[in-house]
């Protein structure tokens, strides 16, 4: 009988199906690494989230384990380098989260657009900000996606269809032609994307290549009208230039969801800023993408042990 450790919260419509396969579960949420060292011994799957950390040690104290699933995208936590070695697979579920992190990113230009966070803030305090808060409609605007993967697709498909924006975007793959003629994009360089576009969202993984693609050059290059959207990695984004573009006004706002450190530390000066829109990372935050995620993952390795 497959014995899997089930190692965080995982959706319960995830462990049904996990039962339902005839597999024995053994449920610990968020183990130590002392008790995962422990616990791994005898399973031959382990499911994490973020959390726990799988490094080295408690690949190497696994004697019998064939797969580690990670229930959402980042596998940062899993040493895969120890695992390859054991032949154990790690399994993710990357497109669980892309219509939730792609109604973040619609929802945070409309906040900056429309300065909703700004003017909550202002109500608080018995404010009545009515005149500091004059936006703009995006109807019509311009929306330069940089990545067009999974969820620049699908920010640029609820942007075209939605709202009627005209989409640019940058990506080092074009698109299929039927994608672009649906979304009737444009594919265009990165420096006529940031130049023509009212609002930038970016949607590339944080790679060697990407890390600070977003920088002042670029910002200095664009509309002081635009606003920057990032729910991608906060690397993509130099923060020191970001910062400076919106104080000194070179653009016009940002949404972000995403920090080159998180948790953003305490009186970072972006907490200083009204022409920005800050959430904590909760891109992939919803009931629909944690189920997804869950039930993703079982998938994969219910179809594993089908294929032995
Ligand atoms: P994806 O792999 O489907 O798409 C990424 C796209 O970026 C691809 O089309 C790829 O060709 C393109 N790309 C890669 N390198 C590039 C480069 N150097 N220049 C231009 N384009 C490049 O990924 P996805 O599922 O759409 O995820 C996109 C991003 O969203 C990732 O960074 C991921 O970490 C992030 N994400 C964030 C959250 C959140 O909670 N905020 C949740 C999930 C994913």
């Amino acid at each position: 009988m497959v014995k899997v450790l089930v190692a965080a919260a995982l959706h319960p419509k995830a462990l049904e199906m996990l039962k339902n396969a005839g597999f024995e579960v053994v449920y610990k949420e968020y183990p130590s690494e002392d008790e995962l060292v422990e616990l791994i011994k005898d399973v031959d799957v382990v499911i994490v989230r973020s959390k726990p950390r799988v490094p080295r040690r408690v690949i190497e104290a696994a004697e019998k384990l064939k797969v580690i699933g990670r229930a959402g995208v980042g596998i940062d936590n899993i040493d895969v380098e120890a695992a390859k070695e054991k032949g154990i697979e790690v399994f993710n579920t990357p497109g669980a989260p892309t219509r939730s992190v792609a109604e973040l990113a619609i929802g945070l230009m409309l906040a900056v657009a429309r300065k909703i966070a700004f003017a909550d803030r202002e109500m608080r305090r018995g404010e009545w900000p009515k005149k500091q808060c004059m936006g703009f409609e995006l109807a019509g605007k311009t929306l330069g996606v940089i990545g067009m993967g999974r969820i620049g697709r699908e920010v640029a498909y609820i942007a075209k269809k939605g709202l009627g924006m005209k989409i640019l975007y940058y990506d080092v793959i074009r698109c299929p032609r039927e994608v672009e003629e649906e979304l009737e994009a444009k594919c265009v360089d990165l420096e006529t994307l940031v130049k023509e576009s009212d609002v930038i969202t970016i949607h590339v993984p944080l790679v060697k290549a990407t890390y600070h693609l977003i920088n002042e050059d670029l910002l200095r290059k664009m509309k002081k009208t635009a606003i920057l959207i990032n729910t991608s990695r906060g690397g993509v984004v130099d923060t020191e230039a970001l910062v400076k573009a919106l104080r000194e006004g070179w653009i016009a706002g940002a949404g972000l969801d995403v920090y080159e450190e998180e948790p953003l530390p305490k009186d970072h000066p972006l907490t200083k800023l009204d022409n920005v829109v800050l959430t904590p990372h909760i891109g992939a935050s919803t009931w629909e993408a944690q189920e997804r995620a869950g039930i993703q993952i079982v998938e994969k390795i219910i179809e594993y042990f089908k294929k032995k």
